[in-house]
C-alpha cells in the first residue's frame, strides 16, 4: 500500500475498506500497465476494442491473482476479448457486452469496470481530446458521465472522469448530466464534518456530482478524493439523487 493512503486512512479511518480495496486495484493497475505493449498506438480504439489478443492472458491472470478470483470465472470474458468481439468503450456507456457468466449484472459492472480502467487510463495517454471541454456533459475521451468537480480560477468549472481519469472544463452554471440551466432545480448539500467537499444535486434528473475544493486535489488525486467523500454519496443518494458513473472502487449505489 503507498504511504499516501496510508495517511488517507489515518485521516479518514471509517473508510479503510474502501482504501484498502483501491490499493488493491492500484497493485492490478502496475501490473497491467507493464504488460500493456509499450507502443500506445496500439490501444487506439478503431484497433483494438479491448486489450490487444497477445495481453488479454497475462491481463486477466494478474486480474484474478490480485482480487482473488477463479480464473475459470473470466473465461468468456477472455474468449470475447480474443474474439475481438468486446469493445470496452460501450461500458462508461452502461452497456454490458453478453457473454455468458453466472455473475450478476452489478457483478458484472464491477468486475469489467476494474478490468477495463487500465486500457482507459492508457487511452487517456493517447488520446488527443484529453483535457477537452466536456461539451455535452460526457467525457471527451470515453463518453463517460462525471462524477467529481472542481472549480478552478476564473472561476471556471472542471469535471473529472472516473474511467479514464481525464479531466476538462464544462460550462460554470447548470447540471452535466441533463443539460438544464434552471438554477432553482439545483441544490447544493454541505454535509457537515465534510470540509473541502459539497454536492450539486439536480431536481431536473435527480442526479448529482460532487464538488471538491481544488486545493484539496493538490494534495490527493482525483480517485482518492472522490472515496474520501463517499459520506457525501450517502447523503445525496438517500435523498434519492443517482450517481452517474462508478466510484474508484466500482460503486454507483453505496448500499
Ligand atoms: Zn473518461
Ligand atoms: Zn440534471
Amino acid at each position: 500500500m503507498s504511504v499516501e493512503i496510508e495517511k488517507l486512512i489515518e485521516q479518514w479511518p471509517h473508510l479503510k475498506e474502501p482504501f484498502e480495496f483501491y490499493a488493491r486495484w492500484q497493485q492490478f493497475q502496475r501490473e497491467a500497465d507493464a504488460i500493456l505493449p509499450k507502443n500506445r498506438t496500439t490501444l487506439v480504439p478503431a484497433e483494438s476494442k479491448s486489450y490487444p489478443k497477445d495481453s488479454v492472458d497475462s491481463v486477466l491472470d494478474s486480474f484474478a491473482t490480485v482480487f482473488n478470483l477463479p480464473k475459470e470465472a473470466l473465461e468468456p470474458l477472455a474468449q470475447a476479448m480474443q474474439a475481438g468481439d468486446f469493445d470496452f468503450m460501450r461500458l462508461p456507456l452502461d452497456e454490458l457486452p453478453d457473454v455468458s457468466h453466472e455473475l450478476t449484472e452489478g457483478e458484472l459492472a464491477k468486475i469489467l469496470f476494474f478490468l477495463s480502467r487500465p486500457w482507459f487510463l492508457r487511452l487517456r495517454e493517447i488520446c488527443v481530446l484529453e483535457g477537452g471541454a466536456w461539451e455535452d456533459g460526457r467525457c471527451p475521451v470515453c463518453s463517460a458521465r462525471p462524477v467529481l468537480s472542481s472549480i478552478e480560477e476564473g472561476p471556471q468549472r472542471r469535471l473529472h472522469c472516473s474511467w479514464c481519469g481525464s479531466s476538462g472544463t464544462f460550462r460554470f452554471l447548470g447540471c452535466p448530466n441533463c443539460g438544464t440551466e434552471n438554477t432553482t432545480k439545483l441544490t447544493t448539500l454541505t454535509p457537515e464534518g465534510e470540509p473541502g467537499f459539497r454536492v450539486i444535486a439536480c431536481d431536473a434528473c435527480k442526479t448529482y456530482v460532487k464538488v471538491v475544493d481544488s486545493s484539496l486535489l493538490k494534495a490527493m488525486t482525483p480517485d482518492l478524493a472522490d472515496l474520501a467523500s463517499l459520506p457525501l454519496d450517502i447523503v445525496a443518494q438517500e435523498k434519492g439523487y443517482a450517481r452517474q458513473a462508478p466510484n474508484p472502487i466500482g460503486m454507483k449505489k453505496i448500499p
